[in-house]
């Protein structure tokens, strides 16, 4: 299959399942993850259509978004564990970064601000007991969206985890949705949950999913570190 062919396929079957599940598919952003794969690939994508995309490592982001510098309606989602250190470079070459998980990296993206833009934010939730997987606790998540709503150069727009391997996604992500459900109490427009990936995106769309990070269904294999 051609990678046109790919993410034919996966739109249609988006659409399939948001009709299931009563969703309409047009308030559903499919973000191809393109992570490990050369810059060219993004921009096959773009002549396909493609305007959101997904990194998760900051110095690939970085060297991607340069080498597409003469295409500027692409929107560059940073999607990995952040450290704090690398703030300003994922500032700089992110449109959205999903993977807020502590008050220290809010505050050092605050910090690392250098013109008037505000950048969108989601609070990344880890559904999984491992604390050293990504994302703030359940019960830390509201705690962390207060804050980031304190700071004034971000813009909170909802929350971001990855499923559990060793639990049914679907109990995952009604945890997930019932995070984004308090914290749209404290902010009622941070209305995004990223969440579904190429093997749990029919059950992210069930709960609710308004944005879904999809990478090896789209682009096939990943190259070398797979
Ligand atoms: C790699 C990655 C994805 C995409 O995974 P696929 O299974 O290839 O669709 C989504 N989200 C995050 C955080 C990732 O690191």
């Amino acid at each position: 299959m051609t990678l046109a062919a790919r993410l034919s396929a996966i739109d249609e079957r988006i659409a399939e399942a948001a009709r299931r599940f009563g969703r309409d598919p047009g308030e559903i952003t499919r973000i191809v993850v393109t992570k490990f794969h050369p810059a060219q690939l993004v921009r096959d994508l773009h002549a396909l259509g493609v305007r959101e995309v997904g990194e998760n490592r900051q110095q690939e982001l970085t060297a991607k978004r340069a080498a597409l510098g003469d295409v500027q309606d692409m929107r560059w989602h940073f999607i990995g564990q952040a450290q704090t250190n690398k703030a300003a470079a994922i500032r700089r070459a992110s449109d959205v970064v999903h993977s807020v998980d502590r008050v220290r990296l809010a505050d050092a993206l605050h910090r690392a601000a250098d013109d008037d833009r505000v950048l969108d934010v989601l609070v990344q939730v880890n559904l999984t007991d491992d604390a050293d997987r990504g994302g703030s606790t359940t019960a830390d998540a509201e705690t962390l969206a207060e804050h980031v709503l304190s700071l004034d150069t971000l813009r909170l727009r909802g929350v971001m985890a990855v499923a559990p391997l060793d639990e049914d996604p679907s109990s995952a992500f009604a945890r997930l949705r019932a995070v984004a459900d308090r914290i749209r109490l404290l902010a009622p427009e941070a209305t995004w949950i990223s969440a579904g990936m190429t093997n749990d995106f029919v059950q992210a769309v069930e709960a609710g999913a308004t944005h879904l990070r999809i990478g090896s269904a789209i682009t096939g294999p990943r190259p070398d570190r797979g």
